[in-house]
C-alpha cells in the first residue's frame, strides 16, 4: 500500500478524486494566487510564534522531502530526557504519516498540539488533530493530551513583542479524537486504496469541490463541462429541500422551474427574468434612486484584517480601516468631484483616516455606499475614538445603500444571481471594469497595503500606495455610473 500523508488523507475525505490526483497528476493543480500564497505564509508566521510557547523546543530539521531522516531525527529526539518539545515531529503508523506542530513532553507521555491561525475548532481541524493521534497512539505513543492551539479572540495586543502564552489558546481535543478513531482506521485503508489505483476514481464536480477547502483540480475537473447559462445554483439561498425537491423533479436551470413551485420574492423575480430573457425592473426604480438629498457623497472603504495585530490596542482579525476613496457630486448632472485617504505611515491608521473622513463629508448629504460595511467600519471606528463618536454616529445617520435599492427594484439575467459589484457593473457600466487594476478586489488590497508597510524599497512602497489608490477610486466611481446606470432603466435620464 502506498505512503498517505495527513494531508492527502484530508484530501481524500474532501474527494477521493481530489486524493488520487494529489498522488499521481498534482501538475494539474491550479497554483496558489497571491491571496492563498499570503495566508500560507501567514501560517508560518504564527507557527513560528507557537513555538515560542515552549521554550528549548528542538526541530526536526529533515524537511517532507527526506521522511526516512525526519523519522529518525524524531526517535532521536524523543528518547533525550532533556528535549522538552519536538516541532514538527515525523511519526507514522500503517503507512500514514504526519509531521506534528508540537510534541509536547508531559510526565512520561507526550502533548499533541496542532497550531490554526484560526479562532474557532472546526470540523476539518478536528479530524485533523484525530488524524494524529490515531497515529501517534497505534504506533505506541502515549498522549496525555491532544488538541488545536488556536488564536484567542479577546487578546489584545499591548505592543512591543507578541506573547505566545497570551496570543493563543489550547482547545484540548482528547475525547473527540477516540470518537473519529475507528472511522479514521477504516478510512486509511480506503485511501490508500484509492491512492494505489492507476485510473481516477469517477466522480463528478459538485459541492465537495468548495468545502471545507476549495479544490486545487477545480479547473481541471470543470475544463470540459458545458454549463447551461442559468443553472438553479444561480438562485441566491435555494439550498435543502427546495434545492433537492428541483433536482428531484429533474429541473436544473432557471427557466425551466415550474411557476407554482415555492420560491421566495427574489427568486421569483430572478425567475422570471431569466424566463422572460430580460431584466426586471420595478416600477418605483426611479423614484428609489432619487431618494438622496444632495450633495452626493459616494464612499467606500478599504480594511485590513491582521491575524496578528500590528497595532497595540486592537485585537485579532480586527477590522482596521486604512483607506477610502469619495466622489463627491455637487448637484445633479455635475461632475463628480474626488478625493481620498491612504494611511502610508505604520501606525494605527484609525484616528488620521477618520478625521480626514470628516473633514471629506461634511454634515450634510447623502453618503452612498454598496452594502452595510461602511456602517460597519464607521461604527468601530466611533467605538474606538469615543472623542469622535458624535461626529461619526452623525455620518452613520446619512448612509444611502445603492445595494439595497439595486436588490429591491432591478435585476438583470446577466447579473447571474450576484449583486456583487464586480458582477453587476460590467453588465450595467461596460466601459469601467477593473481588469487592467494591479490591485482587483478587497482582499488583494489589505495584502497590498501591509506590502507597502513593510517594503524597505520607496519604488515598490510608490507602486503600491498608487495601486490601492485607483482600485478604491474605481470602486467609488463604479458607484457614481452605477446611480446614473439605474436612473437610465427608469427612464430618468
Ligand atoms: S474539483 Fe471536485 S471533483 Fe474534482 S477533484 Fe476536486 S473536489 Fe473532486
Amino acid at each position: 500500500m502506498p505512503r498517505l500523508s495527513k494531508s492527502r488523507f484530508i484530501a481524500g475525505w474532501q474527494c477521493p478524486l481530489r486524493l488520487w490526483y494529489t498522488v499521481h497528476e498534482p501538475w494539474r493543480a491550479t497554483p496558489p494566487d497571491p491571496q492563498l500564497q499570503a495566508i500560507f505564509d501567514q501560517g508560518h508566521r504564527l507557527g513560528q510564534l507557537a513555538q515560542q510557547r515552549y521554550p528549548s523546543g528542538v526541530l526536526v530539521e529533515a524537511d517532507y522531502r527526506h521522511t526516512r531522516q525526519a523519522l529518525e531525527q524524531t526517535q532521536v529526539l524523543m528518547a533525550d530526557p532533556g528535549v522538552p518539545a519536538i516541532f514538527e515531529a515525523a511519526l507514522e503508523h500503517d503507512q500514514v504519516l504526519t509531521r506534528v506542530d508540537a510534541l509536547v513532553r508531559n510526565g512520561d507521555g507526550w502533548d499533541l498540539v496542532e497550531v490554526k491561525g484560526a479562532t474557532r475548532a472546526k470540523e476539518v481541524f478536528q479530524l485533523d488533530v484525530a488524524i494524529q493521534y490515531w497515529i501517534l497512539t497505534g504506533a505506541g505513543i502515549p498522549v496525555r493530551d491532544a488538541g488545536l492551539l488556536l488564536i484567542d479572540r479577546d487578546y489584545v495586543y499591548p505592543g512591543g513583542a507578541h506573547d505566545p502564552q497570551e496570543f493563543f489558546r489550547f482547545e484540548p481535543l482528547t475525547r473527540t479524537c477516540e470518537h473519529w478513531l475507528e472511522w479514521i482506521e477504516a478510512q486509511a485503508v480506503s485511501f490508500q486504496e484509492v491512492a494505489a489505483r492507476t485510473t481516477p476514481p469517477q466522480i463528478e464536480i459538485g459541492q465537495q469541490c468548495f468545502s471545507p477547502y476549495p479544490c486545487p483540480f477545480y479547473n481541471h475537473c470543470s475544463a470540459d463541462r458545458e454549463w447551461p447559462e442559468h443553472p438553479i445554483e444561480e438562485l441566491p439561498y435555494l439550498a435543502g429541500e427546495r434545492y433537492q425537491g428541483l433536482l428531484e423533479r429533474g429541473v436544473t436551470t432557471i427557466d425551466a422551474i415550474p411557476d407554482d413551485y415555492p420560491l421566495t420574492v427574489a427568486q421569483k423575480r430572478i425567475r422570471d427574468a431569466v424566463a422572460k430573457g430580460h431584466p426586471w425592473t420595478d416600477p418605483d426604480l426611479g423614484e428609489a434612486v432619487q431618494g438622496v438629498e444632495w450633495p452626493l457623497f459616494f464612499l467606500d472603504f478599504e480594511t485590513a484584517q491582521p491575524a496578528l495585530p500590528r497595532y497595540p490596542g486592537t485585537s485579532p482579525f480586527q477590522a482596521l480601516p486604512f483607506q477610502f476613496s469619495c466622489h463627491i457630486q455637487r448637484a445633479p448632472g455635475v461632475a463628480p468631484e474626488h478625493t481620498d485617504f491612504l494611511a502610508t505611515a505604520d501606525t494605527d491608521p484609525r484616528r488620521p483616516l477618520a478625521e480626514a473622513l470628516l473633514n471629506a463629508l461634511g454634515d450634510r448629504g447623502s453618503i452612498v455606499v454598496y452594502s452595510s460595511f461602511e456602517r460597519r467600519v464607521l461604527g468601530e471606528l466611533a467605538d474606538a475614538l469615543p472623542d469622535l463618536a458624535e461626529p461619526l454616529a452623525a455620518l452613520q445617520e446619512r448612509l444611502w445603500d445603492l445595494l439595497r435599492v439595486l436588490r429591491n427594484h432591478y435585476y438583470h439575467p446577466a447579473f447571474k444571481g450576484s449583486y456583487s459589484i464586480k458582477r453587476v457593473l460590467p453588465v450595467l457600466v461596460q466601459d469601467l471594469d477593473y481588469t487592467a487594476l494591479e490591485v482587483a478586489d478587497g482582499q488583494a488590497a489589505a495584502q497590498a497595503w501591509i506590502q507597502m508597510l513593510d517594503t524597505d524599497c520607496d519604488e515598490e512602497r510608490d507602486r503600491l500606495a498608487q495601486a490601492l489608490r485607483e482600485y478604491c477610486f474605481t470602486d467609488t466611481l463604479a458607484m457614481v455610473r452605477l446611480r446614473e446606470a439605474l436612473l437610465r432603466a427608469a427612464g430618468e435620464l
